[in-house]
């Protein structure tokens, strides 16, 4: 394939980590790749997230990590069969770096940080003779054309904001591209979903961006947010209701915000709550803050004589509860509930707290919407053949822990054997 496709050109848009993998597979291919984004260097938003312990694929049974991609596992499997977790724990060793795997299953670069692997990928990425062109905004299709915002003739003069001061339309017209253009959360490192009308104009079928991986507003007291706005919940279990009103209920921990509530159990959640409120206004999650007591055993417990103690002191000897704890008590029950043995060892196992809206769509780990799966052949949009489609702007979702970079890194990989595919068969 390498020799008959030299002359195949292919731009590839959007250069996060689902088009640097489609890039590659590209220029492995012969192809040759132009890399184009809006941002004045690629890969932010995947730096982000190196900030915070990259966890770049998960280590557990094949079958079950299939299924974290919910009712998309379908339309995915093929293309993580071909670059699944293994894959992607070769691809970082093969950049020189060593990934371990962490108690929860989260497989990281063993540094934690995204900036080394992007630093030699991208070295690696330039050698293979791939062309960058940073600071070209895509606009859509012009006269069949790609169109770019890209900097004029000033000698790349920026504004205030790192934007070129002065522009010039750019039209491209390449052999096959790929639109690797992220979802629609922080959109200062890039990602900020322009261009789902574009391709709806086109024909393509899109769903609207909707926040994933995000926390939730909850109406909290002002007595209870200024006291408890950033303390974890260490040891809890979440009850909620799946699509079908069954119970799911997962342990972990959680962080109350001033407004809310975030953190990785409230993600793991989050698509089914996300899909509640927006079919009822709100929904209502059930804290457990002793998940490994039963409800006799907490109430065994309190009703212990107290003596003179206070209620408070009485949770805090003889059950360990108090702080953020003993707060949400005290915010989620009344004064007869929390003073009630009965009632109080109720609550205490199944708290219910009220989940108004999720977070901003701005601010989340994750989107999902975007590309319907039946707008593709493959991964080449039907509407716009020659056009292919890699990584979140795809309306897929997953919760954290090392599946949404898995997806997007194999979406990549796809996106690119199907453009040399097509090009082969011309
Ligand atoms: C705080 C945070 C932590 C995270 N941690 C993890 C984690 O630990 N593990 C994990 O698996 N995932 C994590 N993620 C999610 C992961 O980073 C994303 O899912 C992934 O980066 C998406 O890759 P992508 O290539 O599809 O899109 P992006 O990384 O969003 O890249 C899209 C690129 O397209 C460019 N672009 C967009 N529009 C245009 C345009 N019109 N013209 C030109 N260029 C354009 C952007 O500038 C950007 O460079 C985290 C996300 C966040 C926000």
């Amino acid at each position: 394939m390498q020799s008959s496709l030299t002359s195949f050109r292919v731009a590839v848009i959007g250069g996060g980590p689902a088009g640097l993998m489609a890039a590659q597979t590209l220029a492995q291919g012969g192809a040759q790749v132009d890399v184009y984004d809006a941002m004045a260097s690629v890969g932010r938003k995947f730096l982000l997230a190196g900030r915070s312990g990259m966890n770049i694929t998960h280590d557990e049974p094949y079958a079950d990590f299939v299924t974290r991609y919910g009712a998309s596992a379908a339309p995915l499997r093929p293309m993580l069969d071909a670059f699944g977790p293994g894959a992607v724990r070769d691809f970082v060793h093969g950049l020189g770096l060593e990934t371990f795997v962490g108690t929860s299953g989260r497989v990281f670069p063993t540094d934690m940080k995204a900036a080394p692997l992007l630093r030699a990928w991208l070295h690696r990425l330039r050698e293979s003779g791939i062309r960058f062109h940073m600071r070209h905004r895509w606009l859509g299709w012009r006269d069949e054309a790609l169109c770019f915002e890209a900097p004029g003739d000033d000698g790349g003069a920026q504004d205030g904001e790192g934007r070129p001061a002065a522009t010039r339309d750019l039209l491209v017209r390449p052999d096959a591209v790929v639109l690797a253009l992220g979802g629609g959360s922080w959109a200062r490192l890039g990602s900020d979903g322009a261009w789902l009308p574009w391709l709806a104009a086109r024909g393509v079928a899109v769903a609207p961006l909707a926040p994933a991986n995000c926390g939730f507003d909850v109406a909290w007291s002002e007595h209870f947010s200024s006291r408890h706005a950033g303390e974890p919940l260490m040891t809890v279990a979440v009850i909620a209701r799946d699509g079908q009103g069954q119970e799911m209920r997962r342990q972990g921990q959680f962080v109350v915000t001033r407004g809310g509530v975030e953190g990785s159990l409230i993600y793991a959640l989050s698509a089914a709550l996300r899909d509640q409120i927006a079919a009822d206004g709100q929904t209502t999650i059930w804290l457990d803050l002793m998940p490994d007591w039963s409800e006799q055993r907490v109430l065994d417990e309190l009703s212990r004589p107290r003596g003179a103690r206070s209620m408070a002191s009485h949770l805090q000897s003889r059950l360990g509860i108090k702080g953020v704890k003993a707060g949400l008590l005290r915010e989620c029950l009344s004064k007869e509930q929390f003073g009630d043995e009965t009632r109080l060892a109720a609550g205490i196992k199944r708290l219910p707290v009220t989940l108004l809206r999720p977070r901003p769509i701005d601010e989340v780990i994750s989107t999902a919407g975007g590309v319907r799966w039946e707008a593709l052949q493959g991964t080449m949009l039907k509407a716009v053949p020659g056009v292919f489609v890699a990584g979140e702007m795809i309306d897929w979702e997953a919760p954290t822990g090392g599946y949404l970079l898995t997806a997007c890194l194999a979406g990549g990989v796809a996106a690119a054997r199907d453009a040399l595919a097509w090009a082969a068969a011309r």
